[in-house]
C-alpha cells in the first residue's frame, strides 16, 4: 500500500510531467514561434488573468458567474457594443434550472419573470392563428408541477430576458459591464478580473508557455485599435460561427445547412390579447395556402413573438422580407390584420446538426463550449440548455486545475463528458425536428421534396432555368405544394382531407409531433467515461442515449457513476419546523466546490467518511459528508453524527422524509451505500461499506481517479 507521503510525492510528480509534458507539446502546437514560447512576441509577459472568457452570450456569463462564486478570477470579451435583443432560445429544462438555483436564486427570479405556464404548455397546430384548429399538444405532466423528480420546474423566458437577470446578479458579485468607450484607462496592467469588456472582438489567439495571449480588436468611436490579454485559459464561448475555433483549427462534424430560416423579431399587443383569449399556447404552427410559418409567443401578455419563415436563398433574398413584407406575412398568418404590428428585427439563420471534433485544444489551455462546441436544430431547446450544462461541468474542474489540485487530465475529462452528450443531444433534437416535419407531411405537404426542389434548382436545374426566372419558379412550385391545404382538400367531406386529419389525430396522440419535453435526457444524462469511476453493473436506463438504439423519455433516479444525482426530501436535523425540508441536490454547496460524501448512520459508513475526509484534506480538495437518517430518527437528533464524526465539522444529518421509498432504495443501494458526488451534482463513486476491504487505499484511489492524479 502506498504510505500518504509516497502518494503526495506522486501527485507531484504527476503535476511536474504535466507541467513538462505542457512545454512539450507547446513546441508543437500550431500557433507557437520560439519568441510566442516567452511572451509571444507581444510584450505581454506572464498570464494577466486565471481565465479569459470570449462571448458575453449565456454561457458565458453563466460561466463566469460560477468562476467568480469560486473565486476564480476571470474577465469576458464581447464583441457587440450591447447585448443582443433578439430573443432566441425560450425553453429552459429542468437541468438548468436547477442550475440556476444555486446561482443566486436565479431560477425563482426566472419563475417570477416568466408567463404563467398556462399560456405556454400547448402546441397548436391550425390554418391560421384566428382559423380551425388542426391539434393541439399539452407538454406539461402532473408531475412538473408535483416536483417529483427535480425541486424545480421548466420554464420559459425570452434568452435576452434571461441574460439581464444574468447580468443583474453578475453585478451583485462585482462583475461589470464597461461600454468599450469608456475603458479608455485601460493600460496593459490594468487588472481585467470581473470586467465584461464591450465591443472587444477576439481576432488572433497564440498559446505561451502559461497560457493563452488573445488579441482583441476595439472599435472605439472612429479609431480601431488593438488590445492584447494573456491568461491561463481560454474559454470559446463566442457562439455558433466561433472564431477561436477557426483559429485553433476545430472542425465541426455533423449535417449542415438543415434548413434556412427568416427570424421576425416583433410586439403586437392585438394578437397577443386575441391569443390569450381564444388559444394560448408557446408555438403555433401555421399552415395555409398562402403561407407557413411557425409563431413562437415569447409573451403572450407582453405581446412579445418571433416567427420563423421557411427561407430558400439564393433565389429568396433577405432584402424581399422587408419589415412590410413581414407584417403581411403575419396578417396571412394570423388570418386578419393586427394594426399595432411593431417588428424590431429580421435575421436569416441556418439550422445546423453538429458537434466540434474536439473540445480541448491548444494544450487543454483553450476550451470550447455552448455553440461553440454544438448547434443543433432548436427543437426541443437543447441549445443553450446544453451549454449551460457544458460550463457547470468545467468550472469546478478548471478550480482545483488552476489550484494545481489536479493536472490538465481533469480538464481533459469535460471533453470525454460533455461531447457524447452533445452528440446524443444533437441527434435527439435532429429526430424531434424530424417529428415536427411529420406535421406537414401529413397534411400533403412533404418539407423533404420542397428542399429537394430547392436542391435541384441550385444545382442541376440551375443551369437550364434562368437566373431571373428561377425565384418565380420555387414559388410557383411551393404554391402548387400549399394548394394541398386549401379548404377544398382539407374538410370533413373531402375523403383526402379527412384521411390526412385523421393521420393528424394519430400524430398527436401517439406523441409523434414534436416534444418539447425529455426527462431521460434532460435530467437522466449521464456521463459513461470521465472525471467518475465507473461502474459496471446493469443499472444503465438513464444511459440510453438518443441515436444510440431504444431511446426512452422516462426518467429513472439512479445513484449510478456519472448520474446526476437524484432529487429527493429531506429534513435537516437542525431544521426548526417540520415544513422545512431541502432537496438533495441543495446538500451540494453552491457557493464552493465541494465535494460531497453521502452516507447511512452505520460504523462501517462512518469509517470509510472518515478516511475519505483526511484524504481530502490531504489533497486540498473541499469535501462535506451528508448522513442521511431513516425517517422518525428523532432519538438521535441531539447527537447526529457528532461522536462518529468527531473532530470533523464539515458535516450535516439530515432524516428521510418519505416512508415510501427510502434513499437508499432510490440510488439502487442498500443502506450500506456510499456515494461520492461531484461539486457540479453528479455521482462520481458509489459503493457500499461492507464490501471495502480497505478504506484508506479505495479513498486514495477514489479521490485519485476522479481528480485524474
Ligand atoms: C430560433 C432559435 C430558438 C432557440 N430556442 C432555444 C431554446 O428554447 N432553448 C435552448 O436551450 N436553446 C435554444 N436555442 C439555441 C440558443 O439560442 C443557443 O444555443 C445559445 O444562444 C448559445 O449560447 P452561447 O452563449 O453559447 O452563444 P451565443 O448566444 O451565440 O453567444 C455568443 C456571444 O459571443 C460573441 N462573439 C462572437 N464572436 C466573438 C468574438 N470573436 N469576440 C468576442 N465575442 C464574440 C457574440 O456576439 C455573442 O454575444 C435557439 C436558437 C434559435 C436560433
Amino acid at each position: 500500500m502506498p504510505s500518504v507521503a509516497m502518494v503526495s510525492r506522486l501527485r507531484r510528480g504527476d503535476l511536474f510531467f504535466s507541467r513538462l509534458r505542457r512545454q512539450l507539446a507547446v513546441a508543437v502546437c500550431p500557433f507557437t514561434s520560439s519568441a510566442a514560447a516567452h511572451d509571444g512576441g507581444t510584450g505581454v509577459s506572464g498570464p494577466h488573468l486565471p481565465v479569459l472568457i470570449v462571448g458575453a452570450g449565456p454561457v458565458g456569463l453563466v460561466l463566469s458567474m460560477l468562476l467568480t462564486k469560486f473565486g476564480i478570477k476571470c474577465a469576458v470579451l464581447e464583441k457587440s457594443l450591447s447585448f443582443s435583443r433578439h430573443p432566441q432560445a425560450h425553453f429552459i429544462n429542468n437541468r438548468s434550472m436547477e442550475i440556476f438555483r444555486k446561482l443566486d436564486g436565479l431560477s425563482e427570479e426566472i419563475e417570477s419573470s416568466q408567463p404563467p405556464v398556462d399560456l405556454w404548455r400547448k402546441f397548436i397546430y391550425c390554418t391560421s392563428l384566428s382559423g380551425s384548429i388542426l391539434g393541439s399538444v399539452d407538454h406539461m405532466q402532473p408531475e412538473d408541477f408535483e416536483k417529483v423528480n427535480s425541486p424545480v420546474c421548466v420554464a420559459h423566458l425570452s434568452q435576452y430576458k434571461l441574460v439581464n437577470l444574468l447580468l443583474k446578479k453578475l453585478e451583485k458579485l462585482g462583475m461589470h459591464v464597461y461600454p468599450q468607450d469608456l475603458s479608455d484607462d485601460w493600460e496593459p496592467d490594468s487588472p481585467l478580473e470581473k470586467r465584461i469588456l464591450m465591443g472587444h472582438e477576439c481576432t488572433s489567439i497564440q498559446p505561451t508557455n502559461e497560457g493563452v495571449i488573445v488579441t482583441a480588436r476595439v472599435h472605439n468611436g472612429t479609431k480601431v485599435e488593438e488590445r492584447r490579454f494573456h491568461c491561463s485559459i481560454l474559454i470559446a464561448s463566442d457562439g455558433a460561427r466561433s472564431t477561436i475555433r477557426r483559429l485553433v483549427g476545430v472542425d465541426m462534424k455533423g449535417e449542415r445547412g438543415l434548413q434556412e430560416l427568416i427570424s421576425v423579431h416583433f410586439m403586437s399587443m392585438d394578437l397577443g390579447k386575441f391569443l390569450l383569449k381564444n388559444r394560448p399556447g408557446m408555438l403555433f404552427f401555421v399552415f395555409n395556402q398562402d403561407t407557413i410559418g411557425v409563431l413562437v409567443a415569447h409573451h403572450l401578455e407582453q405581446g412579445e413573438f418571433v416567427l420563423q419563415i421557411p427561407y430558400y436563398p439564393p433565389q429568396q433574398n433577405y432584402q424581399d422580407f422587408s419589415p412590410q413584407a413581414c407584417e403581411k406575412i403575419i396578417s396571412k398568418l394570423v388570418g386578419w390584420a393586427p394594426q399595432d404590428v411593431q417588428v424590431l428585427d429580421i435575421k436569416p439563420w441556418v439550422m445546423h446538426a453538429e458537434v466540434a471534433e474536439k473540445y480541448l485544444t491548444c494544450n487543454d489551455r483553450v476550451i470550447l463550449v455552448g455553440d461553440a462546441a454544438h448547434r443543433f436544430p432548436p427543437a426541443g431547446g437543447f441549445g443553450m440548455n446544453t451549454g449551460i450544462q457544458d460550463v457547470h461541468n468545467i468550472a469546478w474542474k478548471i478550480f482545483y486545475f488552476l489550484n494545481e489540485v489536479a493536472s490538465s487530465s481533469l480538464l481533459r475529462t469535460y471533453e470525454s463528458e460533455r461531447r457524447p452528450i452533445a452528440i446524443s443531444n444533437t441527434n435527439l433534437s435532429v429526430e424531434n425536428f424530424k417529428a415536427a416535419m411529420s406535421v406537414p407531411s401529413a397534411l400533403g405537404l412533404d418539407p423533404t421534396v420542397a428542399n429537394s426542389v430547392h436542391r435541384a434548382i441550385n444545382t442541376g436545374l440551375g443551369s437550364i432555368i434562368p437566373k431571373n426566372m428561377q425565384k418565380a419558379v420555387l414559388e410557383g412550385i411551393f404554391s402548387i405544394g400549399r394548394a394541398q391545404l386549401s379548404d377544398y382538400v382539407l374538410n370533413e367531406k373531402n375523403p383526402v382531407g379527412v384521411m390526412r386529419l385523421e393521420k393528424l389525430k394519430r400524430i398527436f396522440a401517439e406523441g409523434k409531433s414534436l416534444q418539447l419535453q425529455f426527462p431521460a435526457h434532460d435530467l437522466g444524462f449521464c456521463y459513461k467515461e470521465g472525471a467518475i469511476v465507473a461502474d459496471t453493473s446493469e443499472d444503465t436506463q438513464n444511459c440510453n442515449r438518443a441515436g444510440s438504439g431504444t431511446v426512452s423519455r422516462e426518467y429513472i433516479p439512479t445513484g449510478r457513476p456519472g448520474s446526476r444525482l437524484p432529487h429527493m426530501h429531506v429534513k435537516p436535523f437542525t431544521a426548526a419546523s417540520t415544513k422545512e425540508t431541502l432537496s438533495t441536490l441543495d446538500l451540494v454547496s453552491g457557493d464552493k466546490p465541494e465535494f460531497l460524501l453521502i452516507i447511512a448512520p452505520l460504523k462501517a459508513s462512518y469509517h470509510i467518511a472518515r478516511v475519505i475526509l483526511t484524504k481530502a484534506e490531504e489533497l486540498q480538495v473541499l469535501l462535506k459528508v451528508c448522513v442521511i437518517w431513516p425517517q422518525y430518527s428523532c432519538q438521535s437528533r441531539s447527537t447526529g453524527s457528532r461522536t462518529e464524526l468527531k473532530p470533523w465539522k464539515n458535516y450535516m444529518d439530515v432524516e428521510e422524509l418519505k416512508k415510501e421509498r427510502s434513499w437508499w432504495d432510490m440510488c439502487r443501494l442498500t443502506n450500506n451505500g456510499v456515494l461520492l458526488v461531484r461539486p457540479d451534482e453528479h455521482i462520481a463513486w458509489r459503493t457500499e461499506s461492507d464490501k471495502v476491504a480497505d478504506a484508506v487505499l479505495e479513498a486514495e484511489k477514489v479521490l485519485s481517479q476522479v481528480l485524474g492524479l
